[in-house]
């Protein structure tokens, strides 16, 4: 593995706690140059790092499908440009953001690295500059025959590199914030970074042109099951208007209320036409619809199994799939199928 001289990356912040300062009521972006005199580190590395920051900067929080669409057209006019691209982005809400990407990019031959940090990078015991820095050294890394080691969109946080539709933020205050249940890393950082060459996905040898896709459905709901759910509150987001999709968060294998009224419902639902797909409230562990009888009543009411996805990447995989078909019945077939890696099967 090296790290060329000849990389250029392209470093893409759109705001996020690692370029934050306390403004007196509460914290708030400031530009890219004072992220770079709080990393001095980054003139050490010998290629070009080329920045590109979004107006306005946000909390991630306030991220919506148009910022997605932002960043892959950026990527797409720079796609040339560059060896690799980095994107600073909070915390928050960078599982979605880089689910989404991971379905809006297409035959990816470079890394698209999201990071992030839990403390501002001008803060003493800020964990945004290893974050920073590594990410970079990701984005830019290759093989010994000059491809890039990771061309898929992933996160790196905390000494580990995990793929993006599989990551989910579980802890809100410890630096160790992502995890990736349901994947193994792709990469780890410790005095060296180890690759996981099994488990990244490489691009065929004849692969099509790199592409984007920019047309999202958002019509989605999720309904997390839980005792206690009324009839009117499942009526409502099951058979709501203005709903063609809705991500049923059941329990464990992919359980829900076995009771008629519950049923009922779902059946309605999905012979209206609705998307209704199955992902496990558990952190860890797959769908399956056929172990229990409350699983399989929704298979039998045309539930869609989710497998072991994230919510993140259900929910992205749903504007995207959306967005490009107009079938729900052709969505609901690829809602099978594992399209980025989001999926085990
Ligand atoms: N609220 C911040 C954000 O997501 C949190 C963070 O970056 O860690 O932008």
């Amino acid at each position: 593995m090296t790290t060329s001289d000849k990389s250029a990356i392209l470093l893409i912040y759109t705001g996020g706690t690692i370029g934050m300062k306390d403004s007196g009521h509460g914290l708030v972006p400031f530009d890219f140059q004072e992220i770079l005199n709080e990393v001095p580190e980054l003139r050490k590395f010998t290629f070009k790092i080329d920045s590109y920051t979004f107006d306005p900067l946000i909390d991630s929080s306030d991220v919506e499908p148009g910022m997605w669409k932002e960043l892959a057209r950026l990527i797409k006019e720079k796609y040339d440009d560059y060896d690799g691209f980095v994107v600073l982005h909070g915390t928050d809400t960078m599982a979605y953001s880089a689910s989404a990407l991971s379905f809006m990019l297409d035959s990816l031959t470079k890394p698209v690295i999201f990071t992030g940090s839990q403390l501002p990078v001008g803060s003493l015991r800020t964990d945004g500059k290893e974050n920073l820095v590594s990410a970079i050294e990701v984005a830019s890394a290759k093989d010994s025959k000059g491809r890039a080691m990771v061309p898929e969109v992933a996160i790196y946080f905390n000494s580990q590199l995990i793929r993006g539709n599989r990551a989910t933020k579980v802890n809100a205050t410890a630096f160790d914030a992502f995890r990736s249940p349901n994947c193994p890393p792709l990469a780890e950082a410790g005095i060296s970074i180890r690759y996981n060459k099994a488990e990244i996905r490489y691009p065929a040898a004849r692969t099509a042109p790199f592409s984007i896709h920019t047309e999202l459905d958002t019509r989605v709901a999720i309904l997390k099951v839980h005792p206690g759910i009324t009839c009117q509150v499942a009526r409502n987001v099951l058979l709501g208007d203005g709903i063609r999709a809705v991500i049923l968060e059941t329990y464990g294998s992919g359980n829900a209320i076995s009771k008629p009224w519950f049923t009922d419902i779902v059946r309605e639902s999905a012979a209206k036409g609705k998307i209704i797909l199955n992902i496990t409230q558990c952190l860890a562990g797959d769908v399956n619809m056929n172990l229990y009888a409350t699983g399989k009543s929704l298979k039998e009411a045309g539930v869609v199994s989710g497998s072991d996805i994230t919510t993140e990447g259900g929910l992205a995989k749903l504007f995207y799939l959306m967005g490009e078909h107009a079938d729900n019945e052709k969505v609901k077939r690829l809602l099978e199928k594992n399209l980025k890696g989001e999926i085990s099967k």
